[in-house]
């Protein structure tokens, strides 16, 4: 009795686990941000993107962004996308980032909610349907970004040394990632992982 009962709780696990897996596939995936090029992002009909912070534009244990990244911004701005950065981290850190960036922000923004990115949206007056969310995490930045129906594209985190709890995360998302692969949901959905 008590084993059937739990392997129902594992099937209904497994199921939802099958039917939601799809919201963690990206669009694309990366090895850093700065190789996702202007003509790449016109050919995902792209002109608004919204920007992770931490591992995808700064490394998570520092205050500075690398120069690279700096001048791909301002690149990007001169050729006329929209940019926001939306970041779960806390105010005072991102404010500091975005205004030497004269980029707008949203803090604390509790990704995979949705909300944050309807919100930087709006700030930029653009829709759904020309906005892309790039980020380093699976379970915030690509989730979000598929349950509101944007594009997505994951970039390898900037970091290699996290948290403990950081450290969790990437051996999972490594997991899915493969699994993804190996079940061909990632080519399914015409993900590229470009070098
Ligand atoms: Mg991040």
């Amino acid at each position: 009795m008590k084993i059937k009962f739990l392997n129902k709780i594992r099937n209904n696990v497994r199921n939802f686990i099958h039917k939601n897996l799809v919201f963690l596939v990206p669009t694309l995936i990366y090895d850093n941000i700065e190789k996702i090029t202007p003509q790449k992002l016109r050919e995902l009909n792209v002109d608004t993107i919204l920007l992770d912070l931490d591992n995808t534009l700064v490394p998570w244990n520092k205050k500075q962004i690398p120069n690279a990244i700096c001048k791909y911004l301002s690149s990007l701005k001169e050729a006329g996308f929209k940019i926001c950065i939306v970041s779960n981290a806390l105010p005072i850190r991102v404010k500091k980032i975005s205004e030497e960036l004269n980029i707008p922000y949203i803090a604390l923004a509790a990704k995979p909610s949705t909300r944050p990115l309807r919100k930087a949206i709006k700030i930029l007056n653009s829709n759904i349907e020309n906005t892309v969310i790039i980020g380093d995490q699976l379970f915030t930045d690509i989730l979000a970004g598929n349950r509101l129906g944007i594009k997505t594209i994951l970039v390898r985190p900037l970091a290699k040394f996290e948290l403990v709890t950081s450290k969790f995360i990437r051996l999972i998302e490594k997991k899915i990632l493969s699994y993804l692969a190996k079940k061909n949901y990632i080519s399914s959905k015409e993900v590229k992982i470009e070098k």
